[in-house]
């Protein structure tokens, strides 16, 4: 099963792999897809499968008996969504990788080394040396008010990160960031960044 949920919400002319074009990739499996990131429909539950036909037969006949198809409305608003042109997914990809450029700078001045994502609306930010996840995100969220995840909820492997979302407006983020600086946060330890 492949959770393709950033297919659209990519950048710099990347394109996320699908598990369809893979050679023998529908005989294997089934790639679900969001409508919540790229329609900013996040909430409304619309989404779609793909993929091997038995799977989805299998999908379709749990789902019937877990619960019933959404408010139409709210189809009839992913058809329209769907059906929008092209140059509306270029704008969403352009406020995304304008604002993920801009907080890499401005994490950048405060001595932090970011890597960009080609994908997702989000930046994964090492902790400080020395610092949790946890310990780190907490101590962002109590002294400037900005709430960052911490990586470890998503898993072992996000330890050491926080996850920032690109939600928000340039404006905002530099607001979020003006706190953080203003608080002190740096990635280096002062004394190091001297020597
Ligand atoms: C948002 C997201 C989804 C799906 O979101 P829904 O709102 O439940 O459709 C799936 N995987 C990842 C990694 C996501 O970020």
């Amino acid at each position: 099963m492949h959770d393709l949920c950033y297919a659209e919400l990519a950048f710099d002319g990347y394109q996320p792999t699908s598990l369809l074009e893979i050679p023998g990739g529908k005989e294997v499996g089934v790639e679900f897809h969001t409508l919540s990131k790229t329609y900013n429909m996040a909430g409304w539950r619309v989404g779609f499968v793909v993929g091997n036909s038995q799977v989805i037969q299998g999908l379709r006949t749990l789902k019937t008996n877990l619960d019933y198809g959404i408010f139409a409305a709210l189809q009839r608003a992913a058809e329209t969504a769907l059906s929008l042109p092209d140059h509306y997914l270029e704008e969403v990809q352009q406020r995304y990788s304008t604002r993920r450029d801009f907080l890499i700078r401005e994490f950048a001045a405060l001595g932090w080394s970011v890597t960009k994502p080609q994908a997702t609306m989000y930046l994964w930010v090492p902790c400080p040396p020395d610092t949790t996840s946890t310990d780190f995100a907490l101590s962002v969220l109590q002294e400037t008010g900005v709430v960052v995840t911490p990586g470890n909820a998503f898993g072992p492997g996000g330890e050491g990160y926080i996850r920032v979302s690109l939600i928000a407006d340039c404006d905002r983020l530099g607001e979020a960031m003006t706190r953080i600086r203003q608080a002190g946060f740096r990635y280096a330890p002062a004394a190091t960044a001297i020597v």
